[in-house]
């Protein structure tokens, strides 16, 4: 494949301020690298805390973006699990060490020596990426690049948070129905569960996604589902969330907060968390994560809804998304206009 010497790129120069659409170099892939053709890249919600500056410490200037659909352009020496042209997902877990006492226990999630996609590396916002090869998924063909960009954070990070609530959780909460949300009700009601939604109070427009969706009830963050729930899912970043959700799970219930970045959980009786309820987080994702939720997406199957903006607008889709505009994922494409 002929690839150019530059290509354009939404550049973050300095936190808080928008992104830049600017001519850059196209990298050149390392040994371990693949050179990527970028044809669509999720927006998460991590992108807009890491342009607000609520994650601190980005690569600068960085390229965000870590949910990455594209073909390989060209390969390192070294990768042999990669052609040219192969169809290929970029996640937001860019390399893990695997010496390090996280790695060797099989938590590569929480490696001391990650780097992540969009964030320590550059990511996805351009028309071309790299990325190793070995922390890069292959993608069956399936539904198109738009609707596939979503899987590759919304979805895996999703999947995890959905593992970990555990299997036996039949009604299943979840706290902010946006791009996760409604991924992971269509794999919770193909696996038989029951998904209570739960949106911002008075938000009738998600909550009625939701139920189109299959949710068996949608309300408020506010409300009691009529059912107690087995688990819950906070993707939503916002701390009150935690006391609200413990109060809604039963005995032995657990709280998963799904987010990268949550605002202070208040202070709450500890009757809440009495009679062994629990309250996790999940950091980023494994390989194993990844491939799981990409041998089952296609099973259900997972449709995503995606409201897509050309890459010069990717402005306007964090600023939708901060704003709460967003039925379902945010995608850039790289073909649109
Ligand atoms: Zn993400
Ligand atoms: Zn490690």
């Amino acid at each position: 494949m002929q690839v150019p010497e530059t290509m354009g790129a939404m550049l973050l120069e300095k936190p808080k301020q928008p992104l830049r659409l600017r001519k850059v170099p196209i990298p050149r892939p390392k040994p371990n690298q693949i050179l990527i053709r970028v044809h669509a890249c999720g927006v998460c919600r991590t992108d807009l805390h890491i342009v607000d500056g609520e994650l601190t410490d980005p690569k600068l200037p960085l390229i965000p973006g870590h949910e990455i659909v594209g073909n390989v352009a060209q390969i390192g020496e070294k990768v042999e699990n990669f052609r040219n042209g192969d169809r290929v997902g970029v996640p937001w877990l860019a390399f893990a060490c695997g010496d390090c006492r996280y790695c060797k226990r099989g938590q590569e999630n929480l490696c001391e020596n990650a780097q992540f996609t969009g964030y320590t590396v550059n990511g996805g916002f351009a028309e071309y990426t790299v990325a190793d090869a070995a922390f890069s998924f292959h993608l069956a063909a399936g539904p198109g690049d738009a609707e596939t960009a979503p899987w590759l954070c919304a979805g895996l990070i999703g999947y995890r948070s959905y593992r970990i609530a555990g299997k036996d959780a039949r009604n299943l909460g979840l706290y902010g129905f946006g791009a996760a949300a409604h991924i992971l009700t269509q794999v919770a009601v193909y696996q038989k569960r029951r998904v209570y939604a739960f949106t911002k109070p008075g938000d009738v427009k998600d909550q009625g996604f939701a139920r189109r969706l299959g949710a068996v009830w949608a309300g408020g963050s506010d409300e009691q589902p009529p059912e107690q729930l087995d688990a819950a899912i906070i993707f939503a970043p916002v701390g009150s969330l935690v006391p609200a959700a413990l109060r809604a799970v039963g005995k032995g219930g657990t709280v998963v907060c799904g987010g990268i970045h949550m605002s202070d959980i208040p202070s709450f009786p500890y009757q809440l968390l009495w009679e062994e309820r629990s309250v996790r987080s999940v950091a980023n994702l494994t390989r194993r994560d990844g491939e799981e939720f990409l041998e089952i997406a296609p099973q259900v199957p997972v449709k995503t809804q995606v409201q897509v903006y050309s890459l010069d607008r990717a402005n306007d889709a964090l600023c939708d998304l901060r704003d709460g505009k967003v039925e379902g994922a945010a995608v850039l494409s790289m073909g649109a206009s």
